[in-house]
């Protein structure tokens, strides 16, 4: 509970419409779209500017208040849930491309520009911003920063990261910080940019980000491959990639997805087939053209059940879509969608699918899996319900011996979706004391009073 004095001081500052305090409107905040994770704000704060986000931190420190920074709430780990309740603040209404840079390729955007916004509009210039989340129409570009997002096109244009130029932030005692420019080149101190890409809104709060834009692919081609065992999609993406091909997108649905989807948006997927491939490649169109064919020797060599080109564009368009609602297709499904981030080797794909069959039938479970798997980034998404304790007791044996295997292959616990507070026990085995050890010292020196999102990725106890 928050003083009412505090409150008066905010809405001083910010304006009466800026400081959200109703009970029902804090408890819809205390979200975000991990399943059976909440707490509740005792207040939350929109800013506009860096100067008000500045000001907020300042109150926040002097009351040695918790604030927890908020994008649109599309985490998949929990990292914007304010664990210890005190101040949300919410970034959203930062929602300005501040400048669209032709000369250099770069855009500068406040941080709650919503990502797909971002790539219309320079789209409307010419110009490409590649990385595009599953959430790309809700989530915002800084969430995108800190979770360092990938999306459908990692494969060949990278994630979030590879974008990041320049970072405006504020810290934990309320100064200003920029980081990084316009420059392609830039080795001036410590990489503070790469640090905070990916540090899930715990090392300070972004204010306004530029990123690098490219040019956009001239010509692509679209196709979808049909599987009969979910094992031979597997091989076949490792043997496109052992072939030098990267295509710029590589994406799997296993049957259970394919059903959600097919029952979703109604397009005609194959119902009766294992699993499905939509892999595009882009680039020069004589490229295009070579790759594309080869990609197509591959799929039928390995033993495709049926290999289908989008005729056009819009197919095409229509087959990404329908891939973007793999989690929203499934989560309607069941009460509760636990889904996780498994990311291997990509020569490891096929084992890592046998393994997902056989740890679902050992634990009875039902499991949809759909991912990234150019990338090796799968994400076994187990339907079930929290209600059901034996059921959830199950879910969670079965994601700890995933885990293990996936380590012991040389994986991550998480490819794009961040440890939060779902995956803190995760993160201590990939990296083990001396990891956590080594982060906390470095959240100690930005934040010693503990202050900004506390609770996330280690906690006290895995000193
Ligand atoms: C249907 C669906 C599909 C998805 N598909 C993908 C996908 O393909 N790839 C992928 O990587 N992820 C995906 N996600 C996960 C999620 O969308 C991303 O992690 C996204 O980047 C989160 O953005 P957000 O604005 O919703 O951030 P939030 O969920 O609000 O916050 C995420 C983290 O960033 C921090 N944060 C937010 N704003 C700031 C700020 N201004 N300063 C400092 N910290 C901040 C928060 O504290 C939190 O730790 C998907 C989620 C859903 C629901």
């Amino acid at each position: 509970m928050i003083e009412q004095k505090i409150v008066d001081q905010l809405i001083q500052a910010l304006g009466k419409e800026k400081v959200i305090t109703a009970a029902e409107d804090l408890l819809v905040l205390g979200y975000d779209s991990t399943p059976g994770l909440h707490a509740t704000p005792d207040l939350v704060a929109y800013p506009t500017d860096s100067e008000q986000v500045q000001t907020i931190v300042q109150i926040a420190r002097d009351h040695k208040i918790p604030f927890t920074p908020r994008g649109s709430g599309t985490g998949l780990s929990g990292g914007s849930i304010p664990i210890n309740g005190g101040i949300v603040i919410c970034l959203t209404k930062m929602n300005k491309i501040l400048e669209i840079d032709e000369e250099n390729l770069t855009a500068t955007c406040q941080a709650g520009v919503v990502t797909l916004d971002l790539f219309d509009a320079v789209a409307a210039k010419g110009l490409f911003y590649p990385p595009d989340p599953g959430s790309q129409k809700i989530s915002t570009l800084a969430g995108n920063v800190m979770e360092d997002a990938g999306g459908l096109r990692g494969l060949k244009y990278g994630v979030t990261r590879d974008y990041v130029m320049a970072l405006k932030c504020v810290l934990p005692d309320g100064t200003l910080l920029s980081t990084g420019g316009k420059s392609v080149k830039d080795v001036a101190g410590y990489a503070f940019k790469d640090l905070l890409v990916g540090s899930e809104g715990t090392l300070a709060i972004i204010t306004e980000i530029t990123v690098k834009l490219i040019p956009p692919p001239q010509d692509k081609r679209t196709f979808l491959a049909y599987f009969d065992k979910i094992r031979t999609a597997g091989e076949a993406v490792s043997k496109i990639i052992a072939a030098k091909i990267i295509p710029s997108t590589m994406e799997i649905m296993d049957k259970a997805t394919i059903n959600c989807v097919e029952d979703y948006v109604k397009i005609g997927l194959p119902r009766e087939m294992a699993a499905l491939l939509l892999i595009e490649v882009d680039g020069h169109p004589a490229m295009v053209s070579e790759e594309a064919a080869k990609v197509e020797k591959i799929l039928h060599e390995v033993g495709a059940a049926e290999v289908k080109v989008a005729k056009d564009a819009e197919e095409a368009a229509e087959l990404a879509a329908a891939r973007r609602t793999a989690l929203s297709a499934l989560a309607r499904v069941s009460p509760t969608t636990l889904l996780e981030d498994a990311t291997v080797p990509r020569s490891m794909l096929a084992e890592t699918f046998d393994l997902i069959e056989k740890l679902a039938e050992k634990y009875q479970l039902n499991v949809g899996t759909f991912g990234h798997a150019g990338d090796g980034n799968l994400h076994p998404t187990v339907l079930c319900d929290e209600r059901d304790a034996d059921e959830m007791k199950r879910a969670h044996a079965f994601y700890d011996e995933l885990y293990d295997q996936v380590l012991a292959w040389g994986g991550t616990v998480s490819g794009e979706h961040g440890i939060g507070i779902a995956k803190k026990d995760y993160l201590a085995k990939q990296i083990g004391p001396g990891g956590v050890a080594v982060m906390r010292r470095i959240k100690h020196a930005f934040d010693p009073d503990g202050l900004l999102n506390p609770g996330k990725i280690f906690t006290d106890d895995q000193v």
